[in-house]
């Protein structure tokens, strides 16, 4: 593993890549410059040929005018062989960077020379201002183009400025004085816009890889983990699928035996019957609810979403839940039903119910208090219950709706699996609705849920 130093472009601030990265990043890099420079070479031959054209030169020196000439036109044609070459990978990138150091610097000094030649045999201020005016733009354009290769961007503009400064300082007079000011000046300026434009390019072409790899290492990890969940789900159903044939065989033949009236138990066997059936029972509660957190997981629920009236299917649980209740001398206090239905599925909505109402009893004190309330809130109706219970700590609160996970109460005699609400949470969702919770160890909880109301 290294840093990304690439094209002599180095950020500490940037994590370490592997060599693969660095070399796909050089590469992009080389094709960008590639095209970006494209025209810089013929926007040189052109101005060599229009200005040379236009100023005496061309009479005067005319052999060292076609050779320069000839020496533009070869680059060019190499440099457009060269670039089809690393597009086609038919180069290596190291070799293709030599050639293109050594093209970039010749067209440079070509440049350089011309403008210093003219400079020198002709003092002719028109001509020599517009060839100014060329060497101004074609130095513009290179720092734009080549900044993504910070070192060939500064020896650019060296060798263009180099000869010329030399001829300048030759003739030295107040004039040309301020002549190389502003060219230094000039200079200064391109090669800070080069560098801010190099560093902001190559962090830029950093962190866009970094993301796009963080990305795909997201997108695996996700497919990979609802792979393992469908798997898991597809398990447990077909575990409890299998678990309850035998359970209800279990189930059937031992109440069978316990109310045979031709050999009827024993008092110890019935003892021993009534303890297989009521561990029976249990197990088949847990395997019931596990089937129903596989279907709610793998979103293969079917729900039958009509009006219900709320208070109908409360009084349906009251009975299951006075038992428990009574058992614990837990008093229930029941609101009446505000008359407006809500939309749910009667059967889910009614596992909801009682898995929350029993869970007020389940977890409350001897002689406490559940309290079942509505509260019609916009278009939804929100109900409340209530209990004088233990309470849930902060601490646990945090692992609330997490499956399998009691709470604290795992060792304590208090029955259940940790699944209940997990389930009731995606039913209510499944509906429309939404579960949440409140509570204070010692204190009570009170668990709330809220569903559509029908006329809306
Ligand atoms: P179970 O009751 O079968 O353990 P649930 O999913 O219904 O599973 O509840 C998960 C846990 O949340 C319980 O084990 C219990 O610790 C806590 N809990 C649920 N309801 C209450 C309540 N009304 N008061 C206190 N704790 C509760």
């Amino acid at each position: 593993m290294a840093r990304p130093h690439l094209h002599g472009y180095l950020d500490p601030a940037l994590p370490t890549m592997d060599a693969a990265t660095i070399s796909e990043l050089n590469q992009h890099a080389a094709r960008d410059l590639a095209k970006r420079s494209l025209p810089g070479g013929l926007i040189v031959l052109l101005a060599l040929l229009i200005s040379a054209t236009a100023s005496p030169i061309m009479d005067g020196a005319s052999s060292i005018i076609c050779s320069l000439f000839t020496i533009m036109t070869i680059l060019v044609l190499l440099r457009l062989f060269s670039i089809r070459l690393l597009f086609c990978q038919r180069i290596r990138l190291k070799t293709w960077r030599l050639l293109s150091y050594i093209m970039f610097s010749i067209s440079a000094a070509v440049w350089g020379f011309y403008v210093a030649a003219s400079f020198y045999l002709y003092q002719n201020i028109t001509i020599n201002m517009v060839i100014m005016m060329f060497t101004i733009g074609i130095a513009a354009g290179a720092a734009t183009s080549l900044f993504i290769w910070k070192r060939m961007t500064q020896l650019y503009l060296l060798l263009i400025f180099l000869p010329i400064t030399s001829v300048i300082i030759l003739q030295w007079n107040t004039l040309t004085a301020s002549l190389i000011f502003g060219l230094a000046a000039y200079l200064v300026f391109l090669l800070v816009q080069a560098k801010r434009a190099n560093t902001e390019y190559w962090r830029a072409l950093c962190v866009n890889k970094l993301l796009q790899k963080q990305t795909n290492e997201l997108v695996a990890a996700r497919d990979q983990a609802e792979k393992a969940s469908q798997a898991k789900t597809e398990f447990l159903s077909s575990m409890s699928h299998e678990l309850r044939t035998p359970l209800n065989a279990i189930l059937g033949f031992t109440q069978l035996l316990a109310s045979d009236p031709e050999s009827p138990p024993t008092r110890e066997q019935k003892d021993s019957l009534n303890h297989i059936l009521k561990a029976s029972n249990h197990l088949l509660t847990l395997i019931n609810q596990v089937l129903d957190l596989a279907k709610v997981e793998s979103g293969k629920l079917e729900l039958n979403l009509t009006e219900q009236h709320i208070g109908k299917l409360v009084e349906d649980c009251l009975p299951l839940i006075k038992t428990l209740a009574d058992e614990k001398s837990v008093s229930l206090d029941i609101a009446p039903a505000p008359d407006c239905p809500v939309i749910a599925d009667a059967m889910r909505l009614k596992q909801v119910l009682l898995n929350l109402l029993n869970n007020g009893v389940k977890y409350n004190r001897k002689g406490g208090k559940l309290i079942l309330s509505y509260d019609q809130l916009g278009n939804h109706l929100r109900v409340r219950i209530r209990d004088t219970g233990i309470g849930i700590s902060e601490k646990h609160q945090e692992k609330m709706f997490r499956s399998f996970s009691r709470l604290g109460q795992e060792n304590s005699s208090t029955e259940g699996s940790g699944v209940g609400l997990v389930i009731t949470r995606n039913l209510l969702e499944a509906m429309n609705g939404r579960l949440d919770f409140d509570s204070q160890k010692n204190q009570g909880s009170t668990f709330w849920f809220d569903l559509p109301l029908a006329n809306n």
